[in-house]
């Protein structure tokens, strides 16, 4: 099993978004996409945002992202098209996670049910969160899932709300013991320090829900030795390997 980590850009956010009620400097954080080879088909996990509709919408985030970072570029620098891709998943359906959706059209889209409801309908406070609707067009087609699965053998989502109300992170599991496994929290929390001290981000809708997700990203890590990956973490972000280079497990 091969596992890219595909780099989408920047956006800056507010440190109290960064770290819920935590005062400081505004932040560029970076946004990516998880590109895995299994056995049973390539996986792509998120999509990243979409410049166009950032800068329409969100032109305070000041998005920066170069030809090179969409995902169709970056399928390409990882040695694959579009085409080839055979399950789209979403962590969430924030506007930096489902950017590139639409290049897949009527590719197998798995989504928590719950979050596929509450984007289409979702409270006023999230409108920034779930503005891009793109990944909704016409014939596209949804697995809507619920509770923890087993995707494809030794690819595990697991339900962690708080953040959004259908939130799911990933453990990958490798086959050879040789290979430390990977889990991808997502925006459970978006930084190291973050985790570390137990600080979920500013947007959540359940912040009850969010603590317990922190504790279950912890408690998943420990139990399979994983190594934690964070969604928008800059410092992280230049120790992660970026495709075209990639992790074998
Ligand atoms: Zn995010």
């Amino acid at each position: 099993m091969k596992v890219w980590i595909l780099d989408n850009g920047s956006i800056v956010i507010e440190h109290t978004q960064l770290m819920w009620n935590v005062p400081g400097p505004q932040v560029r954080i970076p946004s990516y996409a998880v590109l895995i080879e299994h056995d049973d088909g390539l996986f792509l996990f998120d999509t990243g945002f979409d410049l166009e509709h950032t800068n329409a919408v969100l032109p305070f985030e000041l998005p920066e992202q170069t030809p090179e970072q969409t995902i169709p570029a970056q399928l390409e620098l990882a040695g694959f098209a579009v085409s080839d891709v055979t399950t789209l998943v979403n962590s969430h359906l924030h506007f930096d996670h489902v950017g590139g959706n639409k290049h897949f059209a009527g590719l197998k889209n798995v989504v928590h049910e719950q979050e596929l409801a509450q984007a289409r309908h979702h409270e006023p406070f999230e409108f920034f969160g779930y503005s891009d609707k793109t990944w909704d067009y016409e014939g596209a087609n949804f697995e809507p899932v619920s509770g923890d699965l087993e995707l494809a053998k030794g690819l595990w989502l697991f339900e962690t709300p708080g953040h959004t109300i259908g939130h799911y992170s990933l453990l990958v599991t490798p086959e050879s013991s040789a290979a430390r496994p990977m889990l991808f929290a997502f925006d459970v929390v978006y930084t190291q320090p973050a985790l570390e001290k137990g600080i979920q981000p500013g947007f959540h809708i359940d912040p009850r829900a969010g603590v317990r997700s922190i504790a279950r990203v912890k408690e998943v890590a420990t139990e399979h030795g994983a190594d934690i990956y964070f969604s928008h973490d800059a410092a992280a972000f230049t120790t992660y390997k970026h495709a075209p280079d990639f992790y074998e497990l």
